[in-house]
């Protein structure tokens, strides 16, 4: 069960494109955040880099016009208010020797630039640094460069700022990154079933025409996307399939039609060789023949035309309030004797009475149809349960039988006309009997369903409906 669950869920095509959705939605996110964020990080260093090279530069001009005690005093200058605490100065010697600091009282921990000097000794390129103080939680950028050939200045600013915003952006960031896989995937389930409802639609009327009821069609919107110009090609199909079905319906009606009279001018003619006393043993034999076979052609034609005319509701039918068992019980003494040579158990459950409005000849034979089929498809020794519930404005009638029963594939054909099973084509048939069934109770307003397993019985359930209004427009 689990199994199937899961199987189903990871075959839906709309869990699956949620998934993809969702997961291609997330890393796009992940990238593109991690993009822009590397991106801002990046900017605001080269910002400051430029900044510190610009005082570089101002502060070897101001060497060269002022002399070491200008350079001395801006310096102090530079980092006097609160806000420049977040720099420092230091002016060094070439070979390592103090010259002076800004106030360092908020910088401690800041090493000596030992390597840098030396380095600086054989290149006069500046070198930036990033500096991480164990006593503070803020890094600093640095620039050390020589502002004169024996003089090297280095300037520091705090990254505190910087950190703080891109702490905030990212915390910004990792919010609406949780935000986005939490309704990723809420988002990405309603597109993907919006994308679908037509095709679900498309489906659902794939099913019920499977089932018979060609009439339907899918509902075309007026968006004319793709899926609009699917659901009017299909219903294009469905109208030519429909046409076709109805002509040919059509011809085998007005060929049955036509077949009527002369087959039954040879049977008149047959009839009257059996009654001439003239006539020898072997044309009485061959006229005895002909009769059958022309009673069963007629038989044929005589229930194509029944059913035609139940489908169209053209025919008459005589509405009377019948009682339903009565017409059960009389059908089950009508088939005892064949039940008794088949060695068919016959059960019945029925109450007392059940009244209904309807056509009592038309159900004599949708009962007779239904419990010679069960007799007929039923093996010596079965057994065949009639029912009849009776619930409120609904009443079902179902035959139940042990026989051979009638595998998945065909039980949506048996209702065809002239569709005979496989298995039961030994037996004697035409296989209009279930059409018959089934157009007459569609005309009460009411259905026949099958529940059937091959090799172990069926069940047929009939439902109508106590008020049963002839629907002589249907089917
Ligand atoms: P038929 O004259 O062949 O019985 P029907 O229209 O009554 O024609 O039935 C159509 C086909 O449905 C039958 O040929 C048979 O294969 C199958 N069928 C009908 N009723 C049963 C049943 N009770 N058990 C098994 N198969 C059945």
């Amino acid at each position: 069960m689990f199994l199937r669950i899961t199987h189903k869920i990871k075959s839906s095509l709309a869990v699956r494109l949620t998934v993809w959705y969702a997961g291609i939605f997330i890393v796009f996110s992940i990238v593109a955040f991690t993009f822009l964020y590397f991106l801002i990080a990046a900017t605001l260093q080269t910002q400051i880099d430029d900044d510190l090279k610009d005082d570089i530069h101002e502060f070897s001009v101001l060497l060269r016009t002022g002399g070491l005690a200008q350079v001395k005093h801006e310096m102090l200058l530079e980092t006097q208010n609160k806000e420049a605490q977040q720099d420092f100065y230091r002016l060094w010697t070439l070979d390592g020797e103090l010259l002076a600091t800004s106030d360092l009282s908020t910088w401690s921990g800041l090493a000596e630039p030992v390597k840098i000097l030396v380095q600086l000794r054989h290149s006069d390129e500046p070198i930036l640094e990033t500096l991480e103080f164990e006593q503070h939680e803020f890094s600093a950028r640095s620039i050390t460069a020589l502002i004169d050939p024996n003089t090297v200045l280095q300037v520091g600013e705090s990254l505190a700022d910087n950190e703080t915003f891109l702490a905030v952006l990212l915390n910004g960031f990792l919010i609406t990154l949780a935000t986005i896989i939490l309704l990723g995937g809420p988002i990405g389930w309603f597109m993907a079933k919006r994308a679908l409802l037509g095709i679900q639609e498309i489906t659902e009327a794939a099913c019920l025409i499977t089932n018979g009821a060609i009439e339907q069609r899918v509902a075309v919107r007026s968006h004319g996307h793709e899926l609009d110009q699917l659901a009017q090609a299909f219903n294009t199909m469905l109208d030519r399939i429909q046409t076709l079905i109805v002509s040919m319906r059509e011809m085998t009606d007005n060929l049955a039609h036509d077949l009527r009279s002369p087959l039954g001018h040879i049977r008149a003619a047959a009839e009257i060789t059996l009654t001439d006393s003239k006539s020898c043993p072997e044309m009485e034999t061959l006229a005895t023949a002909i009769t059958k076979e022309c009673d069963r052609l007629l038989e044929m034609i005589n229930t194509t035309l029944d059913i035609a005319e139940a489908e169209s509701g053209t025919g008459q039918s005589k509405l009377d309030e019948i009682d339903l068992v009565a017409v059960i019980n009389d059908a089950q003494e009508l088939f005892q004797p064949i039940a008794e040579d088949k060695n068919i158990t016959v059960k019945s459950n029925l109450p007392k009475q059940c009244f209904i409005v309807g056509d009592r000849r038309r159900l004599q034979r949708v009962v007779a149809n239904l419990l010679d089929n069960a007799l007929k498809y039923t093996s010596p020794g079965g057994q065949v349960d009639l029912k009849l519930n009776d619930k409120y404005n609904q009443v079902q009638l179902s035959i139940e039988d042990n026989g051979m029963g009638i595998s998945k594939d065909e039980t949506i054909r048996i209702f065809e006309r002239f569709y005979r099973c496989d298995k039961s084509r030994t037996h004697e048939g035409n296989g209009l009997g279930l059409s018959l069934a089934q157009a007459f109770v569609r005309a009460h307003g009411g259905n026949i369903n099958i529940d059937s397993t091959l090799g172990e019985g069926s069940i047929f359930t009939v439902t109508l409906f106590r008020n049963g209004i002839l629907n002589t427009q249907s089917v």
